[in-house]
């Protein structure tokens, strides 16, 4: 079992102190997961953001109203990862405060990348990774990247960054936050581990009560990020017990060592049971209701396609399925005998 924290949860758009110079605060999200935590933390020179909130109106009035309260300046915008909830407004917050951003490489080129249009770039590698899926080449061709929704929900990403890297640390006030860096969720999601005070600032790498996305997508559609997800849990697993993580959505808690657990075996337990379904051969759609019990179309469809495909690749390089194209170009996957 995971323990909440005490602190009550902070009304939609307001704030409070979590730990001595951590202030968490709640941004709304206009999605099914309404909200974000995002967190301050103090230092003599001024505030580091961590994290921002989706490009809005609301979510800008929200960051005026907050930094009047807290009436200190910015010091600096760091960003966990390259998602429109968690970078939406560095840029914007950097440019208001002429402060830096700082990233990870991966997570910084990544949401560069994201906002270029690449036109006259060849689009049927986009088309073959839903075809080979099992889609028809009509629907395949309707998922083909539409750039233009990344660039509305997040502000333009400022020209240049500070690079945080594994293995370094940053000293924000009296506390010296280690660097940690996993993939999996994206590419090289940011953790920030203050030692001393056991404060794990976790992202969207460990959530309390939801499983992050783990996804393969057209960009990279041999990547293996289940392995490097599972990977990180284990790694995660080694900070001491009664580490408080401040989670980007829900609240915080204790109980790291067990959450890594529970993560692990849900993942564990997809994976056995699309081996089963794989006794016959099957295509990544057609093992998505063993995934999931909802009706899938649209976005939830495009973000269940990539974490099946996220679990069948991981099967497929440990050699316990394996893929072959068939005649109409759908990858069919089929367990191996000695599993
Ligand atoms: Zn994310």
């Amino acid at each position: 079992m995971i323990t909440p924290s005490t602190h009550s949860i902070p009304a939609s758009g307001s704030f409070c102190k979590v730990a001595a110079g951590v202030y968490w605060l709640r941004m709304p999200l206009p999605f099914a997961l309404d909200h974000i935590n995002l967190y301050l933390l103090e230092a003599d020179e001024g505030l580091y953001i961590v994290d921002t909130g989706v490009q809005s109106e609301h979510s800008k009035t929200i960051w005026q109203q907050v930094l009047n309260a807290l009436n200190k300046p910015v010091a600096g915008v760091i960003a966990t990862h390259m998602h429109p909830d968690h970078c939406g407004l560095a840029g914007w917050l950097c440019q208001q405060f002429k402060v830096p951003l700082y990233m990870s490489a991966l997570e910084y080129y990544g949401a560069i990348a994201y906002f270029s249009p690449n036109p006259g770039a060849d689009t049927s590698v986009e088309v073959d990774y839903f075809v080979r899926a099992g889609l028809s080449q009509a629907e395949a061709e309707s998922y083909v990247s539409d750039h233009s929704r990344y660039a509305e929900s997040v502000a333009p990403i400022p020209l240049a960054y500070q690079r945080l890297q594994a293995g370094k640390s940053l000293t924000i006030g009296n506390r010296q936050w280690q660097i940690l860096t996993y993939g999996g969720h994206s590419p090289e999601h940011v953790c920030l581990f203050d030692a001393e005070a056991r404060l794990l600032i976790g992202g969207d790498q460990i959530l309390p009560y939801i499983s992050p996305n783990i996804g393969v997508y057209s960009r990279e559609p041999e990547a293996e990020p289940l392995t490097d997800y599972l990977y990180s849990l284990q790694q995660l697993k080694q900070l001491p017990a009664d580490t408080l993580v401040l989670p980007a959505h829900n609240q915080p808690y204790t109980g790291l060592p067990t959450r890594c657990d529970e993560l692990t075996s849900h993942h564990l337990k997809l994976l056995d049971r699309l081996l089963k379904h794989c006794a016959t051969p099957q295509s990544l759609q057609s093992c998505l209701p063993k995934l999931y019990r909802r009706t899938l179309t649209g976005q939830m469809l495009f973000f269940a396609l990539a974490e099946g495909l996220a679990h069948l690749n991981h099967l497929v390089k440990a050699g316990r399925v394996t893929r072959s194209l068939d005649e109409q170009g759908v990858y069919r996957y089929q367990a191996c005998e000695t599993n």
